[in-house]
């Protein structure tokens, strides 16, 4: 089953609305008149996800392009007394298509569980967003030889009574802690075998084929423009998830081309 390649990016806590529609109109201008991306045929989807107050800005940047535009983070409730966090309504009416949920940086400074992911990505699904949810071992983790096993936990505790059907919402974004924001990325093999080993996992998970086959699973941890064409040639990488790079318009612009050729 081909698998559309989704380009993602995480600007995390840069760009407020004024640089955010700017990074928009300069990622734009990379591809001259013509949309940055393409919906159809075997072209990449784009994405990027803003800051909660950039999303609107960019929402409008964005408008008339193939640039979908997701948010960070969205909690389980439709509404209530949780300061500081945000509902799928309220993402709904900014007008995002996608959510990241679980982001490692979540996990590592806010107390984020496999528990709160799942209930995170239940509500994404609820609102009829697509979600990106994330999993990845840290150092430690990977020289302890837990790879696989804590990536198995992850993945089991964020799909918890997802059923197949909302499979189609769902992408995996697999980002070793090690690799993202250190400028150490995992080689293409390195990667490869975690994908490989979390498609296999989706097959034991669910009876219906198609939720291995068709999800996809993006590689997060400093993709660039000089590393993402042998990242996104290997066979189980559908994409990327991307932090610094995706505030440089032209090293963006060159990951999606990488993406265009895999
Ligand atoms: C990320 O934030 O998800 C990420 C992968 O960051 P970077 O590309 O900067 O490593």
């Amino acid at each position: 089953m081909a698998r559309q390649i989704l380009i993602a990016g995480n600007w995390k806590m840069n760009k407020g609305a004024a640089d955010g529609a700017q990074l928009i109109k300069d990622i734009k201008a990379q591809f001259g008149a013509s949309c940055s991306c393409c919906c159809s045929g075997k072209k990449p989807e784009v994405l990027v996800c803003p800051t909660f107050t950039t999303l609107s800005a960019v929402v409008a940047e964005a408008q008339g392009s193939c640039l979908l535009v997701g948010a960070q983070n969205i909690h389980w409730a439709d509404q209530g007394a949780f300061t500081g966090e945000i509902s799928g309504a309220m993402l709904k009416e900014c007008g995002v298509t996608h959510v990241i949920i679980g982001h490692s940086e979540r996990r590592q400074y806010f107390g984020e569980t496999d528990a709160t992911v799942n209930q995170r990505l239940k509500a994404a699904l609820k609102n009829g967003l697509t979600a990106v949810v994330c999993v990845g071992e840290t150092l430690a983790e990977r020289e302890a030889g837990t790879t696989n096993a804590v990536v198995e936990r992850q993945v089991r505790g964020a799909l918890a009574d997802i059923s197949a059907d909302d499979m189609k919402n769902v992408v995996i974004a697999y980002e070793p802690v090690w690799a993202i924001g250190t400028g150490k990325v995992a080689s293409d093999e390195q990667a490869q075998d975690v994908h490989a080993f979390i498609r296999g996992l989706l097959k034991t998970m669910f009876s219906c084929p198609c939720v291995a086959d068709g999800t996809r699973i993006l590689y997060g941890g400093s993709m660039n423009a000089a590393n993402a064409a042998g990242l996104l040639a290997q066979p189980d990488i559908d994409g990327g998830l991307i932090g610094g790079a995706s505030l440089k318009p032209a090293d963006f612009a060159t990951i999606i081309k990488a993406a265009t050729k895999a």
